[in-house]
């Protein structure tokens, strides 16, 4: 009975309930698939290390999201990834259950803990309808990340959305707000509205059909997504045969949308506290949601996560306390010897050479630099805009020799994003001989720990206005990499030029962002690796001017004092 006591202590303080249809918790737990979940875990690391109490909601994934390999022509392979909850997690005694299809669907819990910086622990639950109470179709709605139809997608947010609630309660936990990381968990605004039924006399005398401002005081919503196609919409037609009538159809359709049901305009509407994830990408969807009031607080990383080992024991030694207040890395620049900088990154830099050698087969140069670039490979993102054109590509690596380390993975049905790794391949092979190219299979945690602070320069090239946020170039900036970025998310916000790293373009949609990344990188980046002190500069500048202000505390602080004490 020792862990039921253990459980009962998380029961005592009001808790925000966190609800991510993502999370990434440890690299042995396939909760995640990419950036949303990287945050939604730093989210709850920050909250750990700044004793927040929070209670996280995903679901268990038990096959994970996929493992990727590269077969012979250069193409996208994808495995199982499958994990074992028994291993991370504790199976909670409680079960309710979700209707789907006229039927009852039985979902369980498990309970997996976040430890912070001062012993802190954090709960989060991962439902799981993997039951034998369910027949062989319902129990597989919790195994795959991302994976199946719009039936299967509708399937897995009722879970998580309605079935989310259902279990916090269930638990005991005394819940105060729900915050909606990204609109898979808008689902829940419908069991909260039907628990806010307004009683049948006040209904008479012409009140409306339920407590709406009372749920809206009780949700908070970060939307991730800077175009209106991204979202999830689900038609009414499969809404009505898989959801069946949780609350009056009528009012569902005035808070979700005509049309169909759109789980952004739902969230939207049943919140009261809405952000975006950078200044930008607020304005951005406060455009695309007139009538919304929609803030901006800008995601950060958690600088315990992801500052690598050599760099975390240099601020240890100079900058003590940077891990429960980084804002104390604004100082790296005069308290960082340049010397001790450049060993630290030389020993990054080495461990990155090592994994290239035992997973690619292939020798970096450790005298030239490196740029790096990893990420989601979807249209968007651009992961062509460095291959436009060899020539020029050739042309500057003959003035100044440097190599390419690239990553990541293409969500299975994104035919584009799988065209795109096959482009980088052939890219490679084309450049071979000339500019040395390694992709390196399964981006995920591990390898970002790996990649990022092992490179020299950390690029992206997004199509903007697209990148909400964007995460991994704040990794790049805590571990001294400046970045060469279009200025769209948080660079626009991080960008100093030639002090925390450089832009490419204006940041305006426009076509001339391959031919600004080639001039940058010929007469700016690739000449200033060659003069060591000045590009110590710009080094310790990413981490004393992007790293004190990019974490996740100063963003979980915010998240504190501007949505949850409302
Ligand atoms: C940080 C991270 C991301 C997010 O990177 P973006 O810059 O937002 O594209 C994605 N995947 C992994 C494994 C990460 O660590």
């Amino acid at each position: 009975m020792a862990e039921r006591e253990v459980f009962l202590r998380f029961l005592q303080s009001r808790r925000v309930g966190y609800f991510s249809m993502e999370v990434a918790l440890q690299q042995g737990m396939k909760t995640y698939s990419g950036g949303l979940g990287v945050l939604a875990g730093d989210t709850l690391r920050s909250a750990a290390d700044l004793e927040i109490p929070m209670v996280g909601v995903t679901l268990v994934s038990r096959h994970g999201y996929f493992r990727q390999s590269i077969d012979a022509n250069g193409r996208q392979v994808e495995q199982a990834d499958p994990w074992e909850p028994r291993d991370w997690a504790a199976p909670l005694p409680a079960k309710i259950s979700v209707q789907i299809e006229g039927r009852d669907v039985w979902v369980a819990a498990w309970l997996h803990v976040v430890t912070g910086l001062t012993g802190f622990e954090q709960p989060v639950i991962l439902l799981d309808t993997d039951l034998p109470e369910n027949g062989a179709e319902d129990r597989q709605i919790t195994h795959f990340l991302y994976g199946g139809d719009a039936s299967y997608r509708l399937k897995q947010e009722i879970v998580l959305g309605i079935g989310g609630v259902r279990m916090l309660d269930a638990l005991g936990f005394p819940v105060h707000m729900y915050h909606l990381n990204e609109g898979h968990s808008a689902l829940l605004t419908l069991e909260l509205l039907r628990r806010h039924k307004m009683s049948e006399r006040s209904v008479r005398e012409g009140e409306p059909l339920y407590d709406v401002p009372e749920v809206r005081a009780l949700c908070h919503f970060t939307t991730h997504t800077p175009v209106e196609a991204g979202t999830d919409r689900f038609r009414y037609e499969l809404v009505d045969r898989v959801l069946g009538p949780i609350v009056d159809a009528r009012v569902l359709r005035q808070v979700a949308g005509a049309a169909d049901l759109n789980t952004t305009r739902l969230a939207l509407n049943l919140s009261e506290f809405v952000n975006g994830v950078a200044k930008r990408h607020a304005e951005t969807s406060q455009k695309m949601f007139p009538g919304f009031s929609v803030s901006a607080i800008t995601n950060g990383i958690h600088p315990t996560t992801w500052a690598s080992p050599p760099i975390a024991r240099l601020f240890d030694r100079f900058l003590p306390g940077w891990q429960i207040e980084p804002e104390l890395l604004m100082r790296a620049d005069v308290a960082l010897p340049d010397d001790e900088v450049w060993q630290c990154h030389a020993a990054a830099r080495q461990t990155l050479i090592a994994r290239v050698g035992a997973d690619a087969g292939v020798a970096l140069d450790p005298d030239k630099p490196i740029l790096g670039y990893a990420r989601r490979m979807t249209q968007y993102k651009r992961p062509d805009l460095l291959f436009t054109d060899f020539e020029r590509l050739k042309t500057i690596a003959g003035r100044h020799p440097f190599q390419i380390v690239l990553a990541g993975k293409a969500h299975p049905r994104d035919e584009a994003g799988r065209r795109a790794i096959e482009m980088l391949h052939a890219s490679a092979g084309a450049l071979r001989g000339t500019i040395e190219i390694v992709f390196l299979p399964n981006y995920d945690i591990e390898l970002a720990k790996v990649l990022i602070p092992g490179v020299d320069v950390w690029l992206n090239t997004p199509q903007p206005p697209m990148e909400a946020s964007g995460t991994s170039g704040m990794k790049a900036a805590l571990n001294a990499v400046p970045n060469l970025s279009v200025l769209d998310g948080w660079w626009a916000e991080g960008h100093i030029e030639g002090v925390t790293g450089w832009a490419i373009g204006n940041g305006e949609p426009a076509d001339g962002d391959a031919a600004s990344l080639y001039d940058k990188l010929e007469h700016v980046v690739l000449p200033l690796f060659e003069r060591r002190e000045a590009w110590l500069g710009v080094m310790k500048g990413a981490v004393s001017r992007n790293a004190s202000l990019f974490h996740s505390h100063r963003m979980m602080r915010r998240y504190a004092a501007e949505a949850y004490l409302r």
